[in-house]
């Protein structure tokens, strides 16, 4: 075996990897800054199990219920405290833990970078809640998963295409499996974000200690970055200010398979997605919170047993997909593969992320005009 996707196409889920029989698989950083599966063919024995297995290659349609929320937990400091929507993530992850089961999603490790990992206690909660906007690394969790999922219950929260990876690797559709994804317009590369950091810690002279993506003092839809470094120094930039969430939202870093995304609504694998409810106030202007409003879409039965186990603990209308897909329409399609991105690559290596961002983001980014467009339907 050669390759067993086309490079654009492969997502990094980790799936073939985690399958081989041989170990003949090992993810590697590409020049971009992703992570991708590379065959040593000493050890392949052409047996096929990672192409019967990719999720790319084998995508399936999945009916989902559709049954649609606009919901914020009411624990407002639970909202405040690092959760990027209405904090729902949480309320589900504190079920499973009080259950004596493991939670795993993405947490930055001591050196800022972005990996899965497992927790069986609340008090690490923290460390998982909250968008990061890079693509995590797997690792070995799916065979972490596929060790522990018959004697724990396991809940596994991720992009939709890594929730796409785990189901196809574990096969199985065990009950004790809770899968949550999030809406996902795209995940930017880990090596502008190392850049991004290095440059931020060279010029205020200190390490990093903690990176919020949605800190909501300035707002839940007027978020901000905030930095905290070693020396207990703290920045906060609006989004529309910081020069990484510009590229981001600019698309222009984003991982090749994200311009043409396998798992949008139709093909979920998950139980249950959660995002934010961009536009609540279009519909449903008494659900504004100032702290979060998350969007949720319950895909299977057992999302829906969820759903119900949370009700009490939250503020929740039951709403239409398209009013959350309007808001955002990354759910139903990809974005557009920038004309820029290959230069914009090569000057990655030698260009600070300012002049990058200067150069390269673009002035109405997919936020400015998801904005502009609920202001445009609140005009009419
Ligand atoms: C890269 C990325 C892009 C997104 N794009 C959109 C979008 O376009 N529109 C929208 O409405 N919502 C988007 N979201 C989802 C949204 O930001 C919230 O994560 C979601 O609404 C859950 O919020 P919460 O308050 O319930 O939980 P939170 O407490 O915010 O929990 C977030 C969960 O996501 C997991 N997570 C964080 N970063 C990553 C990552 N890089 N990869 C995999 N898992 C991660 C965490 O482990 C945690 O379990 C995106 C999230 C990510 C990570
Ligand atoms: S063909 Fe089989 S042995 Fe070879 S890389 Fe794929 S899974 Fe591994
Ligand atoms: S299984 Fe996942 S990592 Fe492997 S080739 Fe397919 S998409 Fe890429
Ligand atoms: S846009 Fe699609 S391919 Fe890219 S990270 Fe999200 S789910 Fe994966």
């Amino acid at each position: 075996m050669e390759t067993i996707v086309e490079k654009n196409k492969c997502t990094g889920c980790t799936a073939c990897m985690n399958i081989c029989p041989k170990n003949a698989i090992s993810m590697e950083i590409d020049n971009e800054g992703f992570k991708h599966p590379v065959i040593n063919k000493d050890k392949c024995i052409d047996c096929g199990l990672c192409k019967k297995t990719c999720p790319v290659l084998n995508t399936t349609s999945n009916k989902s219920l559709n049954k649609c929320y606009v919901a914020y937990n009411k624990d407002e400091v639970s909202c405040k405290n690092k959760a990027s929507s209405g904090s729902i993530f949480e309320l589900i992850a504190k079920l499973i833990l009080n259950e004596n089961g493991i939670v795993i999603g993405a947490a930055f490790d001591e050196n800022n970078k972005l990996n899965h990992i497992a927790i069986d206690n609340i008090k690490d909660l923290d460390k998982l809640k909250g968008s990061k906007y890079l693509q995590s690394h797997l690792n070995n969790i799916f065979t972490y998963i596929k060790e522990n999922i018959k004697n724990k219950k396991i809940l596994f929260v991720g992009t939709p295409c890594q929730v796409a990876g785990l189901k196809s690797f574990i096969k199985n559709d065990f009950n004790n499996l809770i899968c949550l994804d999030l809406v996902c317009h795209g995940v930017p590369s880990p090596k502008l974000f190392e850049k991004y950091i290095k440059e931020i810690e060279d010029k205020y002279n200190s390490q990093i200690v903690d990176y919020n993506f949605r800190d909501k003092k300035t707002g839940w839809d007027t978020y901000s970055n905030t930095i905290t470094f070693k020396n207990q120094k703290e920045i906060t930039q609006l989004q529309k200010d910081n020069k990484y969430m510009k590229l981001f939202l600019s698309d222009i870093a984003l991982r090749e398979s994200c311009y043409n995304c396998n798992f949008k609504l139709g093909n979920k694998y998950s139980d249950i997605t959660l995002g934010d409810f961009w536009g609540v106030n279009n519909y449903y202007p008494d659900m504004y919170n100032k702290t979060g409003v998350s969007a949720i879409i319950i895909n299977t039965e057992k999302g829906n047993n969820m759903f119900n186990n949370i009700k009490d603990n939250i503020i929740y209308k039951e709403c239409k997909l398209e009013e959350i897909t309007n808001g955002n329409p990354s759910l139903k399609i990809s974005g557009k593969y920038p004309k820029k991105r290959k230069e914009f690559f090569e000057k990655l290596g030698n260009k600070s992320v300012e002049e990058l961002s200067k150069k390269y983001s673009r002035k109405n980014n997919i936020y400015m005009k998801v904005l502009n467009k609920i202001k445009k339907i609140m005009r009419l």
